[in-house]
């Protein structure tokens, strides 16, 4: 596509240059981050010109996307009209699936919950079996709300890894390996006869993030932890995919030249050095933290994570250097992202963060504070995820509205 909108220099750097589609796009965004918004202050939030508001409000209406929603307080003239998006009835369902429980919300069309369930996790249950409990949750929400199958428009369900693993690093490889021969998405719109889209765990927290914000930033990333380290990377108000949809392995960055073998076949990468698992190893190789915290070497990882996280145990010097190494190394991977992406603002979500979130945070945010080629150009900010860990669903649900509202952005739904 190289229709680019005729925009004067005026238009800011984020919209100037964009093609007629994304700019469409990010016109539709600030009509649904704003609730209700008139013309002019489109206009004036966009710094697009008051004719090019015009024209894309003028499709958009015609398309149904939006509708009129009664009239602004007057500033001396007429009373400017105002624009929302068309909620029209629809919804959309997005899931999340954990070792010890599983979560499916309910979201109008703007992304807002309505409902949500909190259901059995994955447990060591056959995938057949979990698959056909979880079509069952959804089925139960839908009939509860008295959502009719047709108003929804799709199904998002947030998973790790490349195949659509259920999340959580609270489990071994022979979990992963049980679920390797399930495409996640197919089997559940098999089962639930909707339009089904798995999109990673990071790339979900992302969008959510971009979805709540009243005033989104258009590019940033969300670096979500949880059983490896990713990243969702917002370029332009959508998800950057990559060539093959795995962009965002942040997790295979070489933190130690030489270091352990990562089972990626690389030596020293992030995930080795500052995941919640390498932090477990190292607590619980070393006899003296092991008694610290009260765990032995057959202690299961999630209960020895959750002391390691828990606040008496990180104020234990020996524990809170470990944190403090793999948060340094953390630090590292967020300031070559930043010079990368020439970012100002970067995300931490995930349930890796919890208890442990707020040394991640300081790590990071010093480094980019003191070091870095973009520190001397723009602020960086480094801060925690406005939507909490456990709402990945809400992320999921945004993936397939996202897609319904804006195609362009992304292949349709299935
Ligand atoms: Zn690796």
């Amino acid at each position: 596509m190289t229709d680019t909108t005729d925009e004067s220099s005026a238009a800011p750097a984020t919209l100037r240059g964009r093609s007629s589609a994304e700019t469409r796009s990010a016109v539709l965004d600030l009509i649904r981050a704003s609730g209700k918004i008139s013309r002019v202050d489109l206009a004036r939030r966009s710094v697009l010109t008051e004719a090019t508001i015009s024209k894309i409000v003028k499709e958009l209406l015609a398309s149904g996307l939006i509708v009129q929603a009664g009239y602004a307080e007057s500033t001396g003239g007429k009373r400017p009209v105002l624009l929302k998006l068309n909620d029209g009835g629809r919804y959309a369902v997005g899931l999340t699936m954990d070792f010890h429980s599983s979560t499916v919300v309910l979201c109008g069309p703007d992304g807002a919950e309505l409902a949500r369930i909190t259901a059995a996790g994955t447990g060591v249950d056959r995938p057949e079996l979990v698959l056909d409990r979880l079509a069952g949750d959804i089925e139960d929400l839908m009939r509860r709300e008295g959502v009719d199958r047709s108003a929804v428009i799709g199904l998002g369900v947030a998973s790790a890894g490349r195949r659509g693993f259920p999340q959580g690093w609270n489990v071994d490889a022979s979990f992963f390996d049980v679920w390797e021969p399930y495409s996640v998405e197919d089997e559940l719109a098999q089962r639930t006869g909707l339009a089904t889209i798995r999109e990673n765990d990071a790339n979900c927290a992302a969008l959510g993030e971009f979805w709540v914000s009243p005033e989104p930033h258009r590019d940033f990333i969300t670096v979500y932890m949880s059983h490896g380290v990713g990243a969702g990377i917002v370029i332009n108000g959508a998800i950057y995919r990559g060539v093959s949809g795995n962009a965002g392995e942040i997790g295979h960055m070489i933190a130690v030249p030489d270091g352990e073998l990562c089972w990626c076949g690389s030596h020293g990468c992030l995930e080795t050095v500052a995941s919640p698992r390498a932090m477990v190893d190292q607590v619980v190789q070393d006899p003296e933290l092991r008694v610290a915290i009260g765990v032995d070497e057959d202690t299961p990882i999630a209960e020895v994570f959750r002391r390691i996280a828990s606040g008496a145990a990180v104020e234990h010097a020996g524990v809170r250097r470990v944190l403090e190494v793999a948060a340094g190394h953390f630090a590292s991977a967020i300031s070559d992202l930043v010079n990368t992406l020439d970012l100002d603002l970067v995300v931490l979500a995930g349930p890796g963060f919890s208890g442990v979130g707020e040394i991640f945070l300081r790590a990071a945010q010093e480094r980019v504070d003191s070091t870095g080629f973009m520190r001397e150009l723009h602020p960086i900010t480094v801060r925690l995820a406005s939507i909490g860990s456990e709402t990945a669903a809400l992320g999921a649900a945004t993936v397939v509205l996202q897609r319904h509202l804006t195609p362009h952005r992304t292949a349709p739904l299935a």
